[in-house]
């Protein structure tokens, strides 16, 4: 076991996880009969260590962020470094080295003319920036009544009112608002000529009204993990041109090497006019994220008129820290074989979950990029499931009807089989057996 004695240690049972017991309320978390959360103290690479001393190997990367594994120590002498110098300052009337760079770089990265990038904190405030972007940018050209953003069943875009509204309406976490949201056309994603034929349906109708078309490129991640290609995307673009609205790509699930390329727009050769970026941005360290849009975008803000201006400021965008962060990120992406280990890691879990597609209540085993992904006809007594998990040494987090693993695009070949075999157990018996009891905790 790798390093262990650089983790800190601490007594078991500390306060603190009694006061966290009472106060601290939870995400996606019936709190009434949820198991309390695991307590911890320590990461390095990709294993958890619990205030008891446990070790779990992670399978999940924290919701797929930390893709160099925890404690980088590149990443961490980076924050460090800025720490000293400048924690944080608005970006308001101020800029700074930082994140410039890191705008720099992103544009360098990302295909074709994505150029121009405005930092956030959060994924779902960088689509809502998308989405503002798109909307302004028919209103700012003098066209009215383009303010409808059109996605796809399956898709997840966030937790915010705006980015609700463009989740998948059915199986999303976000049913019980709906009379809240504002209504936003969902159609399915066109793979095959009768959905295309639906799309192209409902853009007769509607297309004049529509200012985008939102979509997760290649893989619609905390919706369901699931999988569509390059022509999709492609036949996306063209319907976004022929009717005359913007395409946005949220990369927030699959920027950064996750599906096996820098970008999935890169790999799909599929060109956005928005995209956005968050999640593994910074390594999974610190809270940033960036809405990145063409020049013909950009440009149509550049007016005499203020009104014409993006009127978005988050209080921490660009965060100093989180821009040094991502910097040592993007250096680690460029001096180390990340791409070539997540397709190692896919090819990995590809061999190690195959034996469990034969077994009884298993729908579908796919892998892309390092996304491995068990889809169960139904899975119930999602805690019960986790627990079992926990007691063979991983972290792995079940959701809807599927179990999913997105470890770290580092993770050693030992700690990665053994994950597998952890899996296998836990998954082969549940098809065996399926049990009565369903709980509402999610994610
Ligand atoms: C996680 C996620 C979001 C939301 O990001 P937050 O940082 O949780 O607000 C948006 N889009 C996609 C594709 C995501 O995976």
């Amino acid at each position: 076991m790798q390093s262990t004695a650089a983790m800190s240690s601490t007594p078991p049972n500390p306060d603190w996880i009694a006061a966290g017991r009472s106060h601290l309320w939870r995400p996606y978390c019936q709190m009434l009969t949820a198991s309390p959360a695991l307590p911890m103290v320590a990461t390095r690479g990709s294993r958890l260590r619990l205030a008891d001393g446990r070790e779990l190997i992670d399978g999940v990367a924290s919701w797929w962020t930390a893709c160099h594994g925890y404690n980088h120590p590149r990443i961490r002498d980076a924050v460090r470094a800025q720490l000293d110098a400048m924690p944080h300052v608005m970006f308001g009337g101020l800029t700074h080295e930082p994140a410039a760079r890191l705008a720099g770089r992103l544009a360098e990265l990302l295909p074709g003319d994505l150029d121009r990038v405005f930092f956030s904190d959060s994924g779902s405030v960088a689509v809502e920036v998308a989405m503002k972007m798109a909307i302004q940018f028919f209103g700012n050209g003098g066209e009215r009544g383009r303010d409808r953003i059109l996605a796809f069943r399956g898709g997840y875009h966030g937790d915010t009112l705006a980015t609700m509204a463009v989740c998948d309406p059915e199986e999303g976490m976000h049913a019980r608002f709906r009379g809240v949201l504002a209504e936003q056309p969902i159609a399915a994603l066109p793979r095959d000529g009768a959905d295309t034929d639906a799309l192209d349906a409902l853009l007769a109708r509607e297309g004049h009204r529509i200012a985008a078309i939102l979509v997760e490129p290649l893989v619609q991640g905390a919706g369901g993990m699931l999988f569509h290609d390059a022509a999709v995307l492609q036949r996306l673009r063209e319907r976004a041109d022929r009717h005359g609205c913007l395409l946005i790509f949220d990369e927030v699930f699959t920027g950064f090497g996750r599906t096996g390329a820098l970008f999935a727009c890169e790999a799909a050769r599929v060109l956005p006019d928005i995209v956005t970026l968050s999640k593994a941005l910074t390594g999974g360290t610190m809270a940033l994220a960036a809405t990145v849009a063409t020049t013909r975008v950009f440009e149509r803000f550049l007016s005499d008129d203020p009104g014409h201006a993006l009127m978005h400021g988050p209080t921490f965008m660009a965060n100093p820290l989180a821009c040094a962060a991502a910097n040592a990120s993007l250096d680690l992406f460029a001096a180390e074989p990340r791409l070539a280990q997540a397709a190692a890691v896919g090819e990995t879990m590809r061999a190690g979950l195959a034996p469990l597609a034969e077994q009884p209540g298993v729908r579908e085993v796919r892998v892309r990029g390092a996304i491995g992904v068990l889809e169960f006809e139904r899975l119930d007594d999602l805690d019960a499931i986790k627990a079992r998990f926990v007691e063979a040494g991983v972290f792995v987090r079940p959701f809807g009807r599927i179990v999913y693993l997105t470890p770290a695009l580092t993770i050693p070949s030992d700690e990665l089989q053994t994950l597998l075999a952890a899996v296998r157990e836990v998954c082969g018996s549940i098809a065996r057996k399926p049990a009565a009891r369903s709980t509402a905790d999610q994610g």
